[in-house]
């Protein structure tokens, strides 16, 4: 089973059946145990839109404890966090559901509009297989047609990312995915997680500017002579690395970088757009990390340690974006956010940061997958029978077949509740 927008395959859970893990060594223990999550949508899955886990179950298994001397094939999720043991079969009459690894799953909803679970979002998000679908099947299974995966990067040879090559079928077997082929090809940062921030530092530490030690009293090289209004204007039309690079090759303009032009760079960080945590991410961050009070906040940030968005085993129930409350320091978190987050942060480090993480190399391609899902999923909506009918006032109301579907959905919702509740003194089952 595989993620249809990275392409990625879902690893094993344990209690899986002949399970195909990666080989030794490829992927590391916390990697194994969070690929095997998955968030899916749509009119097959039991509850419409709720998190599931690998089961590795074959389609015709559908007890709760799987016989042993039945074969595997890859092709059931279990309902994760659920009261009850629901199994969901992935691929049916040669199309799949449409399932996505939690972090895509986060960030292509980021992309669509649709971040949280109000009901009219999990509606939309169960019609997305009807407008951008059906999957492909057999060796393409999980892969939407018209979607050119490969090339979100570029069209260049060596923007190209091709997780899709790496799948195989024999016989009559469910495709299996190449992990050592995709280890030799270098792909290897494709399964980073991409919701692992690099700090982010809501003060410019004090050593980082006294380690430049005392600034020369003049200078004579062409840049630094300049008055800095003419720097101000020349800094824009620097591309990123330019602007690293320039920044930071005296004492003069390192000081500069991390004092006047902090501005510079957090303009450049917000631009990149994948660069900061999407309103969940950072509400989920705040959640495990919170600021300190207004009037009591010390002087240090509240977390020292890396920005991760999501559990490792993501357990949990998906977080609901929270309200800000004035009460509570939030230019003191260290994870960047476009209005919390001062100006004067030392947005010129986290912007040489997120060039170089692995995590962010992963975020930047899985966000140029969800803007150009995203896009398909616009065109085909607004051409289907799913587009909104614009009123004679210029005002948008949904279509008939809009209101048709969330009527059947709306009985799936309700399931999806029951399936979710939790009794009183119980804990629901997440694997
Ligand atoms: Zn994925």
């Amino acid at each position: 089973m595989s993620c249809s927008l990275c392409r990625l395959p879902y690893t094993p859970s344990t209690i899986s059946v002949a399970p195909r893990w990666p080989p030794p060594g490829v992927l590391s223990e916390k990697q194994i145990l969070y690929l095997k999550h998955a968030f899916g949508a749509g009119q097959y899955v039991v509850g419409l839109a709720l998190e599931m886990v690998n089961m590795g179950l074959s389609s015709t298994q559908c007890s709760l404890q799987p016989r042993p001397d039945q074969p595997s094939d890859n092709n059931n999720f279990a309902v994760n966090n659920a009261a009850i043991v629901v199994n969901i079969v992935w691929e049916t009459n040669s199309k799949t559901l449409l399932t996505f690894h939690l972090h895509c799953a986060t960030i292509l909803r980021h992309q669509l509009g649709l971040p949280d679970d109000s009901p009219v979002n999990l509606i939309e998000l169960s019609l997305l297989e009807q407008i951008v679908g059906p999957t492909m099947d057999r060796l393409h299974a999980g892969r939407l047609p018209d979607f050119n995966y490969e090339g979100v990067l570029g069209a260049a040879d060596q923007s190209r990312i091709d997780i899709e090559s790496l799948w195989s079928k024999e016989g009559d077997s469910r495709p299996d995915f190449d992990w050592l082929e995709w280890q030799r090809r270098g792909l290897d940062w494709t399964a980073v997680r991409p919701d692992v921030f690099p700090r982010f530092r809501p003060q410019v530490a004090p050593t980082r500017i006294s380690s430049l030690g005392a600034l020369p009293e003049s200078a004579e090289d062409i840049i630094t002579i300049q008055p800095l209004d003419v720097l101000h204007v020349l800094l824009p039309y620097l591309d990123n690395r330019s602007f690293v690079n320039l920044l930071s090759t005296c004492r003069t303009l390192r000081h500069q970088a991390l004092t006047i032009f902090q501005p510079h760079s957090r303009k450049r960080v917000l631009e990149l757009g994948w660069a900061v945590p999407t309103d969940v991410e950072y509400a989920e961050f705040v959640k495990r990390n919170p600021p300190p009070p207004v009037a009591t906040s010390p002087t240090t940030p509240t977390s020292p340690t890396e920005h991760k968005a999501g559990e490792a085993e993501s357990g949990e129930e998906s977080t609901s974006i929270q309200p800000w409350t004035d009460e509570l320091d939030f230019s003191l978190v260290a994870m960047s956010h476009p209005k919390h987050s001062p100006f004067d942060a030392d947005w010129f480090l986290y912007l040489s940061q997120v060039h170089r993480t692995q995590a962010m190399r992963c975020r930047r391609w899985v966000w140029a997958l969800a803007k150009e899902l995203t896009r398909i999923y616009h065109d085909k909506r607004a051409a289907g029978p799913y587009g909104d009918v614009l009123e004679g006032d210029g005002g948008r109301t949904k279509s008939p077949a809009w209101k048709r579907h969330a009527q059947t959905a709306s009985q799936q919702l309700m399931i999806r509740g029951i399936l979710l509740s939790t009794r009183k003194g119980e804990k629901n089952m997440s694997w």
